[in-house]
């Protein structure tokens, strides 16, 4: 009602002076005033009108703003409601255009690939990620049709199937090695296109199925040749006990392969899994390095010179159990890779500052191209020497896992034909200095000769 006070106010003042001239100079005097003054007033609302009409004919919203026309009276207090709704609108497209560029700046930063397509498959947007997996770019390919960019027939097909449920695996078209999950969801008339990188997934899942087919294929044999003389010794009733021992002897062997196959087992999914607390203690290495040599001599019964050297008296912080599995297993691959008549050398000392406990063999060396797979579960560079020997091609992996629990790294050098020094290496912190009362003196040095 406020806005109809001053309209009513303008025209009651007119028909006032009117009626004053009415009275004063008679009844035409009044016409004129009244026709008059409501022509002014006709004239007035035509000249705001013309005005507001240019106004809002101004390009943008902005300009608008920026151009409110002034005036008094009814037409200032319109210009004055319609400036306070432009204000507003203004105000929360602001709000909306922010909304927006937060919404896009989260969906750039998504590391899966999105891309939206509209009802006839072309791109309406795509996300960094979807140029780095598919080499789409967002301004370049808009309202280009996907199935002209990406031409592989699997994706076509995909494309062209519509099942919403179905995840197409596929290499990524810009780099073969990456693996990639595409996946279909309709919103409206449109569609998303979401694209994941699983090719970490895959390699751990090929490790895991070759790791089963490894571990299927190392029991496999042991436990056909037990079968074996089981049925042959069962089916022979009469067979005399010295006839058997060989029987025995070779199924004694082979039961104990498959035993430290699941030992070596057990110990790596022990290291691997996280909840598996390392318990650190001091480890008195000259000590442990002459039991290793003990070790050495009862695994070579004599065909090798065992020598050892410990030129530092420093112990280490640790898992004393892993760390003796650890070094115990580089002296055994010594043993087993070195022909008779062979030596080899047990070293612990200080270099740089590190910690070192080198075995150095006189065997038969490795080929440089082996040596950076060495460590892998279940990687012999010769299989069936590898199980001649009784290894279950799990040592090193072992030695690994521990070393890297540790914070110390495996060193190999080689040469083939002339033996190889397995190295590890432990930082400085882990080092300790013997306690006052069990000082070994050192260097100390032990060669038995063959
Ligand atoms: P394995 O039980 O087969 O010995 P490892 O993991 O301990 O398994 O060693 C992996 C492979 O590394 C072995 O099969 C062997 O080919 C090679 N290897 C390890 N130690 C030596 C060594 N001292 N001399 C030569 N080859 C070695």
């Amino acid at each position: 009602m406020g806005f109809w006070w001053r309209p009513l106010g303008e025209l009651m003042a007119l028909a006032l002076v009117a009626t004053l001239f009415g009275l004063a100079d008679g009844t035409r005097a009044g016409f004129a005033v009244m026709s008059t003054g409501l022509l002014a007033l006709l004239v007035r609302q035509f000249w705001f009108q013309g005005r507001l009409a240019r106004w809002l004919e101004a390009g943008t919203l902005a300009d608008s703003l920026g151009a409110a026309p002034r005036a008094l009276g009814v037409w200032g207090d319109i210009y004055y409601r319609l400036n306070k709704l432009l204000r507003r609108q203004s105000q929360s497209n602001t709000e909306l255009a922010n909304a927006l560029g937060q919404f896009q700046q989260a969906a750039e930063a998504v590391p899966d690939g999105l891309v939206i397509l509209d009802e006839n498959d072309r791109i309406q947007w795509c996300n960094p990620a979807s140029s780095r997996y598919l080499g789409l770019d967002s301004k370049r390919d808009h309202g280009q049709y996907i199935s002209y960019l990406m031409r592989q027939a699997p994706f076509l097909e995909f494309l062209r199937e519509r099942d919403y449920s179905r995840r197409l695996v596929c290499r990524s078209p810009i780099n073969r090695e990456t693996a990639l999950s595409m996946q279909l969801v309709p919103y409206g008339a449109q569609k998303l296109l979401m694209v994941r990188d699983i090719t970490d997934l895959e390699r751990v899942d090929a490790m895991r199925r070759d790791f089963i087919a490894n571990v299927s294929h190392e029991m496999r044999t042991p436990l056909t040749v037990v079968g074996g003389f089981v049925e042959t010794l069962a089916d022979a009733r009469d067979m005399k006990a010295e006839d058997m021992r060989p029987y025995l002897q070779l199924m004694q062997s082979h039961t104990q392969r498959m035993q430290r196959l699941i030992e070596d087992l057990l110990m790596l999914s022990r290291l691997e899994s996280t909840d598996h607390e390392r318990v650190d203690e001091p480890i008195p290495v000259p000590a442990l390095l002459h039991e290793l040599a003990g070790e050495a001599e009862h695994l070579s019964r004599g065909r090798h010179q065992i020598i050892f050297r410990v030129e530092s008296d420093a112990w280490l912080s640790g898992g004393s159990q892993e760390i003796h599995s650890a070094f115990s297993n580089l002296v055994s691959n010594a043993v087993r890779y070195t022909p008779a008549g062979g030596s080899i050398t047990l070293t612990w000392k200080q270099e740089n500052g590190q910690g070192v406990f080198a075995v150095t063999d006189t065997g038969e060396g490795i080929a440089p191209e082996h040596l950076p797979r060495l460590t892998e579960r279940f990687y012999r560079v010769d299989r069936s020497r590898s199980r001649e020997t009784g290894g279950t091609g799990l040592g090193l992996a072992i030695v690994k896992h521990v070393l890297t629990r540790h914070g110390a790294r495996l060193d190999i050098q080689s040469t083939l034909g002339r033996g190889s020094t397995f190295a590890a290496m432990f930082p400085a912190e882990r080092l300790l200095a013997p306690p006052a009362d069990n000082v070994i003196p050192f260097p100390v040095e032990r060669s038995d000769a063959a």
